[in-house]
């Protein structure tokens, strides 16, 4: 990215995504009134988050509103071709930006059938760790215009919007992960090489 987008992205005064230890990232998120879907206070969490989207600084796929000071129950998604760069896991379907309300999950697989992958949060800067995931969820809520949805989903999408929703019950991937999968970034490669070396995970 060049420094215009830089530059502008500055300009545009994104909020600041808090990192693990700030207290509002533990406290569980309020569902917000039916009736306050459409206020000018839901608009303006939304209006934040999008512009934490447009950073050009991380390939962000998934925020919550604590992330950015607000305990409000507000997930937002979006898979674009970056992102299917950066992991292979993503598969071929691009997610718009999209706002979910008062998210509701419900874990469709057995916990013996999770699945491991590694995952990374803007929370906590730097690391990644492995987190075992339900497949497939049935994940319900109400979009930006105050619809109510269900639907089901399943694959890295479902894997987004679980992390998402833990965020809101104020859960961090360091609280569900493998033991000892933590890793900083710049260890990635050293640890795949020492991994493919033959050395057991
Ligand atoms: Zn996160």
């Amino acid at each position: 990215m060049g420094l215009i987008s830089k530059l502008r992205y500055f300009i545009s005064k994104p909020p600041k995504v808090l990192s693990v230890g700030h207290p509002i990232l533990r406290i569980k998120s309020k569902d917000i009134p039916v009736s306050e879907v459409n206020s000018s206070k839901t608009k303006e969490v939304i209006s934040q988050m999008k512009k934490v989207f447009q950073s050009p600084f991380a390939e962000i796929v998934g925020l919550s509103a604590p992330q950015i000071g607000h305990n409000l129950s507000i997930i937002a998604y979006q898979i674009n071709s970056k992102a299917q760069e950066y992991v292979p896991t993503v598969g071929k379907k691009e997610v718009p930006l999209t706002f979910v309300i008062n998210p509701k999950v419900t874990l469709l697989d057995d916990e013996k059938t999770f699945i491991p992958s590694y995952e990374a949060c803007e929370s906590i800067p730097q690391y990644n760790c492995v987190v075992s995931r339900s497949n497939n969820i049935r994940f319900e809520g109400f979009d930006v215009n105050g619809n109510k949805f269900e639907k089901h989903v399943s694959g890295y999408l479902a894997r987004v919007i679980q992390h998402e929703f833990d965020h809101l019950q104020g859960i961090l991937i360091t609280d569900c992960m493998e033991k000892k999968s933590l890793r900083h970034n710049k260890y990635i490669d050293e640890y795949e090489m020492y991994i493919s070396a033959g050395h057991k995970k």
